[in-house]
């Protein structure tokens, strides 16, 4: 059984159709938050999420556009954010409201624990990739589950703690604004065999990334946001 991972996709609606023709046939698509926010297509990306029933939690950029408070964001994201408030049909925005802050998601023996930050800091804390394996374990442990999938950093990676017979710890990196210096959009794919072996796959899938960033100067968004995409950073 094929599970897709997918995060961060900050309305960016390219990039999210490259990767769901790249997933094909999987069992179900879960979302690590972060639907919109820096990118020109937020009501798009949000009907396409609830066409094909995909499951999201919420984000910071989620809980931003829905509350129109960006005091806490630098000067580019806010005004995307502000940006996204005004332009989000009103239904849609309900969609965004409804989204929860974590997620438990169980198929026989696996359970998949999803939050954008951390389950101590659902919204906020950046788990990065060189996070000390001891905090890593230790908020497995808190969500009883034996795998844990966090968003928010745009940096993908994975660690399988199963020497220690204690599970997976993941994040499928940013769909739609990738920062490691990659600029194809990721996401990631769990197999769950019959043996209840647990493989991780990371994945990187190219777009059209010129056509996002002349949408991008078209909405009158920020031009960083448009130029930082052909970098992933
Ligand atoms: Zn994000």
């Amino acid at each position: 059984m094929k599970i897709a991972i997918i995060s961060d996709i900050h309305s960016n609606l390219e990039a999210f159709n490259a990767v769901l023709r790249d997933i094909g046939e999987v069992e179900c698509v879960l979302c690590v938050g972060d639907l919109v926010g820096y990118g020109p297509d937020p009501n798009k990306v949000i009907e396409l999420l609830k066409i094909l029933g995909i499951k999201s939690v919420m984000g910071n950029h989620d809980y931003a556009t829905i509350t129109n408070s960006a005091q806490i964001f630098n000067e580019i994201a806010a005004e995307a954010i502000y940006w996204s408030h005004r332009t989000i049909t009103e239904e849609n925005m309900k969609l965004l409201a409804s989204l929860p802050e974590h997620m438990l998601v169980e198929f026989d023996n696996l359970s998949l624990y999803l939050v954008h930050g951390s389950p101590r800091d659902p919204l906020n804390e950046y788990v990065i990739p060189n996070t000390p394996d001891e905090l890593l374990l230790q908020f497995l442990s808190q969500t009883n589950t034996n795998c844990l999938i966090m968003g928010h950093t745009h940096l993908p990676f994975y660690i399988d703690f199963k020497e220690k017979n204690t599970g997976i710890v993941l994040n499928p990196g940013s769909v739609g604004q990738p920062r490691d210096h990659d600029p194809r959009a990721s996401y990631c794919i769990i197999d769950y065999d019959e043996d209840e072996k647990v493989t991780v796959t990371l994945k990187r899938v190219d777009y059209d990334i010129k056509k996002v960033s002349e949408k991008i100067r078209k909405a009158g968004l920020p031009e960083f946001l448009a130029e930082r995409l052909f970098h992933g950073r």
